[in-house]
């Protein structure tokens, strides 16, 4: 987009996102006149709470701002700080409010700063109500729907004394086409679909994320082959649960199918995605696994829990077997295939007989690794209002039992590729051990070995010579 283009004396255009490059560039005139006003460049920082999906909107957040002529900064000292929140556990909430009190302080030494907030959080309203109470010195507040809208939000938030709010109930439009700060070079997320219809009865996603949207094929594919021209090798896909990838569209198109097309892009050498939900984790999908070597062999499948009882409580639409059944399946196709998943503890009315289901099934998947959670209250939610909340104490031996297995059975299964030589795409230089590089292998394991920045994003063959429970030490192999 050429920013001389837009008039800037004139209205802004109706269009996205030509009217976004409009709002970045009148905001560019401030930093510009603010920044020779204080003889100094002016900072913005973006914090990041929360899931990829979030990380790949900051991505977006950050390149709006240093198109406007922002210099980036981690310091929440900046002279625009943005916080983009999650709120899927109740911790997440209690982290922006303990962060906001800390802006406060820095805020009164340095009142012309202004700060933020979007994301999932900013989709209650209980929330925005605690912010306009007892945090009056915040500036901006938007949603999950108009992450877009920075430079609008933020153009009318320097021209207006009072905070802007402006929080959408839903989102029908997808505006992509605008400036992203990557933090990798070589690899990237792109979205692929917004919201959930799943309504698992503890998630808060469905709230404030909204109904299911699938962007277009053709949209997506150009965003990943500009992606490829642009130095990325490895592409994420993402949406909440991409299997309903297609669903909602004119011509529905199958997960599997978009999934086959990125495949043919050049240049893309890797592609993951994030999250499957085992509803509908189809043949079709399993078989593309298989059939498309640039499909990473990882594949993210959350359990929840192992009780079909429980799963049934959790409106999670698949039992104990069908899980394991599909699991099966998925190893069977797949032999080297590295299953993770998310597993919660402690839903409202979990007996030990529950728990035990859990463990068994941890024990006959035998997964990669686990992200393991205590069930968190999400006010909203149906399982908030459910009787039967197990205590404390139960939850937490039963966590601690349930860590112990999935590290157990997860440290001897990453053992598997020991001694032998894999691809690696190298993320960067090894901060711990000088004149290493660490990377990852196709099943998003870690590795370590001696190298130089000269090798970052790129894909190399490494000797594996060492397993370290969950990493694994190597050398370049010859032939690399
Ligand atoms: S699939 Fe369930 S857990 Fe995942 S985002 Fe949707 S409602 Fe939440």
């Amino acid at each position: 987009m050429n920013l001389d283009k837009i008039d800037i004396p004139f209205e802004p255009p109706l269009k996205e996102p030509a009217r976004q490059y409009y709002f970045i560039e009148k905001c560019a005139q401030y930093v510009k006149a603010e920044s020779e006003r204080l003889g100094r460049p002016l900072f913005s920082a973006v914090k990041t709470f929360g899931c990829q999906m979030n990380a790949h909107d900051s991505e977006r957040l950050r390149g709006i701002l240093l198109q406007m002529g922002f210099e980036e900064s981690e310091n929440e000292a900046s002279d625009f700080v943005l916080y983009n929140t999650c709120t899927v556990r109740d911790n997440a909430n209690q982290k922006v409010y303990g962060h906001l009190g800390y802006l406060k302080t820095i805020k009164k030494k340095n009142p012309h700063m202004k700060i933020a907030l979007c994301g999932c959080m900013m989709q209650e309203k209980a929330v925005i109500e605690r912010i306009k109470n007892s945090y009056p010195f915040v500036d901006l507040i938007f949603g999950t729907h108009n992450v877009f809208k920075l430079a609008e939000l933020l153009y009318n938030c320097l021209t207006k004394d009072s905070m802007v709010i402006d929080i959408w109930d839903s989102g029908d439009i997808a505006v992509e086409a605008l400036p992203s700060k990557r933090k990798y070079s070589f690899k990237s997320g792109v979205n692929i679909m917004y919201g959930c219809n799943n309504f698992c009865s503890y998630c808060i996603v469905p709230y404030v994320r909204g109904r299911e949207r699938s962007r277009m094929p053709g949209e997506i594919l150009s965003e990943i082959e500009a992606l490829a021209c642009d130095g990325v090798k490895e592409v994420m896909l993402l949406g909440q649960n991409v299997n309903s990838y297609g669903k909602t569209l004119k011509e529905p198109v199958s997960f599997a199918s978009l999934l086959r097309q990125v495949c043919q892009i050049p240049g893309v050498e890797r592609i993951r995605f994030m999250t499957s939900h085992p509803k509908d984790l189809s043949d079709e999908l399993i078989e593309t696994m298989r059939d498309c070597p640039k499909v990473c062999r990882h594949l993210h499948l959350p359990l929840q829990s192992g009780s079909s009882r429980i799963l049934n409580l959790m409106n999670r639409r698949y039992t104990k077997e069908q899980y394991l059944e599909l699991a099966g399946r998925i190893q069977k196709a797949i032999p080297n295939i590295s299953l993770t998943t998310d597993i919660i503890v402690g839903f409202p009315g979990e007996t030990e007989e529950d728990f035990a289901e859990t463990l068994d099934v941890v024990t006959r998947v035998r997964y990669d690794s686990a992200f393991t959670f205590i069930y968190s209250k999400r006010t909203g939610t149906p399982a908030a209002a459910m009787e039967n909340q197990v205590p404390e104490a139960v939850v937490k031996e039963r966590f601690d039992r349930l860590l112990c297995q999935v590290q157990k059975i997860s440290s001897q299964v990453c053992m598997r590729y020991a001694g032998t030589v894999q691809k690696v795409l190298v993320e960067c230089e090894n901060d711990h051990q000088i004149g290493y590089v660490s990377g990852r292998l196709d099943n998003n394991l870690l590795v370590h070995f001696p190298g130089d920045a000269s090798l970052v994003g790129k894909l190399v063959n490494v000797k594996l010579t060492e397993a370290k429970g969950f990493y694994y030490i190597g050398k370049m192999a010859e032939n690399s």
